[in-house]
């Protein structure tokens, strides 16, 4: 196979820079009395070196994951970017708004309708065009952000927010990487993204959602409007300095997942031999992708817990290991919950004191520390 097609700018130069090898698809959770084995495909990230975009290379056509529920975290998020986004005068009363929304949900439009704003039918033009993880899910990136930019009137805003591959990259965060996510971005591979579309990043709040996520602000190249220099600056130098266009620098990511798996694999052995009764909470898809490396089965992981009801009955794809109800937290006593959602920390200690009351801890599957 020769290199792919950017799905940004169409350009075949560019470099395979992570290479997860054939994986389940991560939204595909099969019954737990399915036996499997699952179908596997090629999981990779290709970096295009012309514009820049980190990509999915090729993505089965999968069935769509079961609605989680949504983390406060990302509700809290969300309000707080709104209440930005307002005050720095963005949201104009009686505008009318259009969502391009994640598959996985964390609609916006309640908190701008409280703002005022109306949502327009599909294909209309609206004044606000909020893309919030929306994109990321589109297969063909430039058809995807001309839509965009094509719905927006004059003096209209389009915001764009993602989790940053600048942030991937700091954080180690391969199993970022999945099916049905083709494009991981980056501030410098968007703004020259939105500069073939006649655009340009014009200001952006940065959150700790995931690590690090942005939320940009860009408006057509003719707008006149005067703009804060410096947050698209730092982004841009933050980006520069990480190395986000570097395939060396991407492939630090490559030599994370055996490290990663290993150790949490080793972590779960010791666990074991100690007596010790480990369950998991959060059946994401970067779970996924980690117990998958890791060649982790219930015999090491008795249950991963989610609280979306969608899903209990299930099992991890690739695994045999089974979701299960969070009443099982208060049967079971664990001595540990691996917790492969950081973000929902604060959100489960507070859910379920029964952990912690009875002796038990929260771990980061990321960092296996408490
Ligand atoms: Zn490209």
């Amino acid at each position: 196979m020769g290199e792919p097609a950017c799905r940004a700018c169409h350009k075949r130069t560019g470099q395979l820079v992570l290479d997860l090898g054939e994986q389940p698809a991560s939204d595909y959770f099969p019954r737990s009395d399915d036996p499997g084995p699952d179908p596997v495909y090629p999981l990779q990230m290709w970096l295009c070196a012309s514009c820049g975009l980190a990509q999915l290379v090729t993505d089965p056509t999968v069935p769509e994951e079961p609605k989680g529920t949504e983390p406060a975290a990302l509700v809290a998020q969300a309000a707080d970017a709104v209440e930005r986004v307002a005050l720095a005068g963005l949201l104009p009363d009686g505008g009318r708004v259009a969502e391009y929304g994640s598959p996985h949900g964390g609609s916006w439009l309640a908190l701008l309708a409280q703002r005022g704003l109306t949502p327009v039918s599909k294909g209309q033009p609206a004044d606000v065009i909020v893309d919030c993880f929306g994109m990321m899910h589109c297969a063909d990136q430039s058809v995807a952000l001309a839509e965009r930019v094509s719905r927006l009137t004059p003096g209209g805003v389009l915001l764009l927010q993602y989790h940053s591959l600048g942030t991937i990259i700091r954080h180690g965060q391969w199993n970022a990487l999945r099916h049905g996510h083709y494009a991981y971005y980056s501030t410098t591979a968007l703004a020259d993204m939105l500069g073939a579309n006649g655009f340009r990043p014009r200001t952006a709040w940065q959150f700790q959602l995931y690590g690090g996520t942005v939320l940009l602000a860009a408006t057509p190249e003719t707008d006149t409007r005067t703009w804060p220099e410096g947050p698209v600056q730092s982004l841009l130098a933050d980006d520069a300095k990480v190395g986000v266009r570097d395939p060396d620098v991407l492939d630090g990511l490559q030599r994370k997942v055996q490290a990663h798996a290993r150790g949490l694999r080793d972590w779960l052995e010791a666990q074991r031999s100690a007596g010790r009764t480990v369950l998991g909470y959060g059946a994401a898809s970067r779970a996924v992708a980690l117990l998958c490396q890791a060649g982790v089965d219930r015999a090491l992981l008795p249950e991963v817990v989610d609280a979306s009801p969608a899903k209990h009955g299930l099992r991890m794809p690739g695994t045999d290991v089974p979701i299960a109800d969070p009443a099982q937290i208060a049967a079971r006593q664990p001595d540990a919950v691996l917790l492969f959602v950081p973000d929902l920390l604060e959100e489960v200690r507070a859910a379920y004191p029964e952990v912690e009351a009875a002796g038990g801890r929260w771990v980061d599957a990321e960092t296996l520390a408490p």
